[in-house]
Parts: structure tokens; C-alpha cells; sequence
């Protein structure tokens, strides 16, 4: 049997470790740049990069309205530092106007861009993650974090107080870099929630 078909959007950032993390965890991975390859796919994973720069060249490739219209239908997703950013329902800090990182409204909640990124610009630590057994090695490159979640996002993680791992529903999101680290279960939750087994 073959695995979901789960894109990873490739406009800008980090999309290749998440395409082989993906594999890894028995999905059938491949890259998103236009509309008629949204519309293919299962699910989809937002990457990390430059949440502003994402969110341009969304609009500019005519998917910004698309994916936000497949998100409220349902299509599983997930979203790591940039990608929790774009996930979003708010987001704080969102840069200059006119070039601010656009909300998705995948999960209701609000993020603060750049949170960790104003103490230190990056970090990595072992932090509990709701439903896994040992602690998840957490990379954090100029990360946000969750400043609200509203009814119904389940908390699955924090780092020094703050949240930093989200689930509602179908969509995920992480404030840091799984797929740097070698250590699939993350994206392996991901695809059991993409086949209805978590
Ligand atoms: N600071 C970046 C942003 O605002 C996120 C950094 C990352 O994805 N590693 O989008």
C-alpha cells in the first residue's frame, strides 16, 4: 500500500530534509509550487525559512487564497518555525507592512515571530512532547512562540515557559526543526495523523 500523498512547499526555505523526513515516515512526499499540485496532495508541510518571504511569494504564485481555502476545508498540515508562523490565526511582530508574514488560519492561535530570536538567536535543547515517550531534541533558528491558543489546540510541548508545539485537529506546528535532526517521530505523527491513526 502506498503512503499520502503529502506535499512540502517549496517557495522558500528548508524543503528537502522535510521531503526525506516524510519519506522516511511512509509518505509518499513531493514539492508544492503551483496550484494544480496543492490541489493534488493529501496534506502538506509548511518548511522553515522566512515566514515574510513565504508569505509574498504565496500571493504571488496564486496560492495564498487556495491554500487558506483547502486549511478551512480541512487539509492536514504542518507547519515548522516559519511554517507555524504562516499557520497561524494572528501573528505578532509580523515585520514591515506591506511585507508582513500573512496569517493561513490553520489553528487558532497567536504567534509572536522572532520571540526567541530577540534573546538568542538560536538554540537547541530536550523537551517532553506530549505523546512521545523520550524527549524531542528541539533545534531553534530565530523561532516564534505561542503567545494565545484558543479552544480546542491541544499544547504539546514548551521550552522555558513558552509554548512551542500546537495541534488542532488535523494541523501541527512546531516552533522549531524536526527534520535537522534526524529523529523522524515528529513527522511520523504527522503522517499517522494524515491516515486518521492519531
Ligand atoms: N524568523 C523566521 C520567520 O520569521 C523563521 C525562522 C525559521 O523558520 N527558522 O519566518
Amino acid at each position: 500500500m502506498s503512503g499520502p500523498r503529502v506535499g512540502v512547499l517549496a517557495l522558500q526555505g528548508d524543503t528537502r530534509e522535510h521531503l526525506a523526513a516524510l519519506e522516511e515516515a511512509g509518505a509518499e512526499p513531493m514539492t508544492v509550487r503551483r496550484r494544480s499540485e496543492l490541489d493534488s496532495v493529501d496534506a502538506l508541510v509548511l518548511p522553515g525559512g522566512e515566514s515574510t518571504a513565504m508569505s509574498h511569494l504565496l500571493a504571488d504564485f496564486e496560492l495564498l487564497e487556495p491554500l487558506r481555502a483547502r486549511l478551512a476545508e480541512g487539509l492536514p498540515a504542518y507547519g515548522a518555525c516559519a511554517g507555524m508562523i504562516l499557520l497561524a490565526s494572528e501573528i505578532e511582530d509580523a515585520g514591515a507592512q506591506g511585507r508582513a508574514a500573512l496569517p493561513l488560519r490553520g489553528i487558532d492561535m497567536t504567534v509572536r515571530r522572532n520571540a526567541f530570536g530577540r534573546q538568542v538567536d538560536s538554540f537547541e535543547g530536550d523537551i517532553p512532547f506530549a505523546g512521545l515517550d523520550d524527549p524531542v531534541r528541539a533545534v531553534f533558528i530565530r523561532a516564534p512562540w505561542v503567545e494565545r491558543t484558543g479552544e480546542g489546540v491541544q499544547v504539546l510541548a514548551r521550552a522555558a515557559d513558552h509554548i512551542v508545539a500546537v495541534r488542532q485537529g488535523s494541523v501541527l506546528a512546531t516552533a522549531f526543526h524536526p527534520e535537522v535532526t534526524g529523529d523522524r517521530r515528529v513527522h511520523q505523527l504527522f503522517v499517522d495523523i494524515v491516515n486518521g491513526r492519531r
